[in-house]
């Protein structure tokens, strides 16, 4: 039986969710945690393409958030970075529903998939193209901050989608993107915040400086 449980774990998948405009260190430690904590073979880091909420011309070119994904997960065995989303026909929007089917029809139907990502990402599922359908789909990990209240998530979600939810707390991290990008306009250190490959990355590419 023990046996049997362990075939099944570990067939199970993460596929990280994000802008990753930049990536940052509480990215890498929610992805870490989620893979042990259940049993992820691989995580799949999925840079968002052309995502219909929010304005492109805000976003830093796909091709540079790759290339940062790519530059902080090269350390970890674990870490698979997937193009599904960027490669998607430039200016058609790229839906999560989209691109968990295609996990799904490349991974088979025996592998139990994870779609992790922010928890206020997640408030606004029921908006998000193919809501029941995703829900059947795959689980979700909520990954917070700490003191994220998580009555908001409660109150604005089903119950059915609430089951298939797990949150995930990250001790001691209160990094965002945002922060990053704001300390780099500022001319102040990110050093720490994220990888030195992605620090050096946005530093030669002068990104976030305008
Ligand atoms: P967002 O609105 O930029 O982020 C919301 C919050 O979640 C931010 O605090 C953000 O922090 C955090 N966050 C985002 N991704 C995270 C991750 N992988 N791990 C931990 N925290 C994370 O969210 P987004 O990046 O645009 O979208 C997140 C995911 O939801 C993407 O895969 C996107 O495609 C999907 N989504 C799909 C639809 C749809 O299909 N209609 C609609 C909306 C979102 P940071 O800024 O520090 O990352």
């Amino acid at each position: 039986m023990v046996g049997k449980e362990k075939a099944r774990e570990k067939g199970n998948i993460g596929i990280m969710g994000g802008t990753f405009d930049p990536i940052h260190i509480g990215h890498l430690l929610a992805a870490e945690e989620a893979r042990e904590k259940y049993n992820l073979e691989k995580v799949y880091f999925v840079p968002v393409g052309y995502p219909p909420h929010k304005k492109e011309e805000l976003l830093s070119h796909a091709q540079h958030r790759y290339l940062m994904t790519v530059l902080a997960t090269v350390n970890n065995p674990y870490f698979v970075i997937s193009r599904i989303e960027m490669d998607a026909s430039a200016h058609t929007y790229t839906y999560t529903i989209d691109t968990v089917t295609q996990f799904r029809e490349i991974l088979g139907p025996e592998k139990k998939l994870y779609f992790i990502t922010g928890a206020d990402a997640i408030l606004d599922i029921n908006t998000w193209k193919g809501y029941d359908e995703l829900l059947q789909l795959c689980y979700f990990i909520a990954v917070t901050r700490p003191g994220y209240s998580l009555s908001r998530l409660e109150q604005k979600t089903s119950r059915e989608l609430l089951s298939r939810i797990s949150i995930l707390t990250i001790p001691g991290v209160g990094i965002s993107s945002t922060d990053i990008r704001e300390r780099v306009k500022e001319n102040k250190t990110i050093k720490y915040l994220t990888t030195s490959g992605v620090e050096q990355y946005i530093l030669k590419n002068k990104l976030y400086c305008s």
